[in-house]
C-alpha cells in the first residue's frame, strides 16, 4: 500500500525512455527490455567472443549476454552503472544473464571470482568499481569467494576509451600483477564491457602465471568492431 502510494507521488521511470515503469518492472520498461541487443552466445559453443580472446589467453570459455551497442538500452543501462553510481544496475543485469545460461556452463565450475581492477587512483575518485555488484552476484549465487584484492593495477592506465586497437594492447601489457600466493583450479574473470579483451588478456596471463589452472572470462557487454 505505501509502496503504491509512493510509486504515485514518484513514479519510476525508464532509464532508456523515460516511460514510467509497470509494477515488476526495473530499470527498463518492457519495450526496451526487448530492445537489449542479446548476443545469444549461450546457443553457441564456440561463440565469437571465445574465438577472439582465444587469440591471446588460453581460456576455458567467454559469455556476454549482450552486445554494446550505441543508442540501444544497454548503452543507456551501463553508462549510468559506470558514471552516474548506479551501482544496482549491475546485479539487474548479472539476474538476466543468469536467466540465459544454464547451471552447467562451464564458467560457472569456477573456485573464484575476479573482477578487473581499477587503479585505485580511478577507484578512490569514482568511489566504487562498477563491476563489483555483478561479480559479487555470482560469487554469492556459486558459494566460491570474490577475490578483489589478488589482482593489483600497476599502472594508472591512461582511459582506453579513445585508443585505438594497437595502443590499447601496448597500454595494458604488464599493468597488472597478482598479490596472492593461494592457488585456484579455475578462476572467473569478470568485465563490464569487452571490446578488444587487452585487459582481460593482461589479467588473465598474469593469473595463469602460477596462480590458476584455468580461466574463464565474464563480461555484462561485448563491444565488437567498435575500434579503428
Ligand atoms: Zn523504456
Amino acid at each position: 500500500m505505501l509502496n503504491d502510494l509512493f510509486a504515485v507521488w514518484f513514479p519510476r521511470c525508464c532509464w532508456n525512455c523515460n516511460q514510467p515503469l509497470a509494477k515488476g518492472q526495473e530499470w527498463l520498461c518492457l519495450g526496451c527490455c526487448g530492445q537489449l541487443p542479446k548476443t545469444y552466445f549461450e546457443h553457441q559453443e564456440n561463440n565469437p567472443l571465445q574465438i577472439m580472446l582465444r587469440q591471446h589467453l588460453p581460456l576455458e570459455s567467454a559469455y556476454a549476454p549482450y552486445y554494446f551497442l550505441q543508442n540501444t538500452p544497454i548503452q543507456a543501462l551501463l553508462h549510468a552503472l559506470k558514471y552516474q553510481g548506479k551501482i544496482k544496475i549491475g546485479e539487474w543485469l548479472a539476474v538476466q544473464c543468469e536467466s540465459f545460461i544454464s547451471k552447467e556452463h562451464k564458467m560457472l565450475q569456477c573456485d573464484g571470482i575476479v573482477p578487473v581492477p581499477l587503479h585505485q587512483k580511478r577507484e578512490r575518485k569514482r568511489g566504487y568499481n562498477q563491476v563489483t555488484p555483478f561479480g559479487r552476484f555470482w560469487a554469492n549465487r556459486l558459494g566460491v569467494p570474490y577475490l578483489d584484492n589478488i589482482l593489483q593495477r600497476n599502472i594508472a592506465t591512461q582511459t582506453l576509451v579513445r585508443m585505438s586497437r594497437d595502443a590499447r594492447w601496448t597500454e595494458v601489457k604488464n599493468a597488472f600483477s597478482v598479490q596472492t600466493k593461494n592457488k585456484f583450479k579455475h578462476l572467473l574473470l569478470v568485465d563490464d564491457v569487452i571490446t578488444t579483451g587487452a585487459t582481460l588478456t593482461a589479467c588473465g596471463n598474469a593469473l595463469l602465471h602460477g596462480t590458476t589452472e584455468k580461466i574463464s572470462v565474464l563480461g555484462m557487454a561485448y563491444a565488437q568492431n567498435i575500434l579503428p
